[in-house]
């Protein structure tokens, strides 16, 4: 059987900074804009892609800005603009009379133009985040008890919390679950000694002594519970 790509990519990814499945699907995300931005534009696929999600969703438009090609961004979103302009040239006759598809929304006729200007298609960037995403959960579940890549999650800072979730409910062998568990566990325990640390040394009477690595736990903390920055944007672990 092929090792797939994935597999080298999180044995790799694991040893830096951060979740590996954040930094992958980052990075992953980051080369499709980039691509899309410097190669893609014109093409009519794309374009037409654009129009239907109404360009991108907040946390990646924004990504999009970073990368700094105005010309690209200029001739993607004027399309999307000429789309809602279609759109909402479409709906006037029904804004003024509630008939047909308005009738629907005769307590507020404005609510067809308003659901008329929906995405009609996720942000492609999200799309693509969340394929690359389950490739990466199940790639790294299949692989748990192969000992190149517990190797590489023991010295890693560990999956955030949303992540571990997803490997773990993707983990059906009891050992590999288990083994799983321990790994994070014993990643979470460093930390949380880490903050411990932290805490003291925050104390006015340790003051001389020098602050170590626990200097920025705290961050590492934010980050491990919540993701890295950018990944999920507004998405929320279901309570
Ligand atoms: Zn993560
Ligand atoms: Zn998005």
């Amino acid at each position: 059987m092929l090792t797939p790509f994935s597999y080298f990519d999180l044995l790799e990814t694991f040893p830096k900074a951060g979740c590996a499945v954040c930094n992958l699907l980052r990075r992953d995300v980051t080369n499709m804009l980039d691509a899309t931005l410097y190669e893609f534009v014109t093409d009519p696929s794309i374009q037409s892609k654009f129009r239907a999600s109404r360009g991108l969703c907040n946390e990646h438009g924004w990504q999009l800005v970073k990368l700094g090609n105005a010309l690209g961004i200029a001739v993607l979103y004027e399309q999307v603009i000429d789309e809602l302009l279609k759109v909402v040239e479409q709906a006037a006759p029904n804004s003024a009379s509630p008939r047909g598809f308005a009738r629907l929304f005769q307590q507020n006729p404005n609510a067809a133009l308003a659901a008329a200007l929906e995405p009609e298609q996720p942000c492609m960037a999200c799309k693509l985040q969340t394929e690359s995403e389950t490739q990466y959960i199940s790639i790294l579940s299949q692989h748990l008890a192969d000992e190149r890549m517990q190797a590489a999650y023991r010295v890693s800072e560990g999956l955030c919390l949303e992540h571990f979730r997803q490997v773990l409910r993707e983990t059906n062998v009891a050992e590999h679950a288990k083994l799983l568990i321990n790994m994070q566990s014993d990643i979470w325990r460093r930390l949380q000694s880490e903050l411990l640390e932290f805490m003291r040394k925050s104390d006015f009477q340790y003051v001389d002594e020098a602050m170590g690595a626990e200097g920025n736990s705290w961050q590492r903390a934010v980050a491990r519970m919540g993701g890295e920055h950018g990944v999920f944007g507004l998405r929320r672990s279901t309570p």
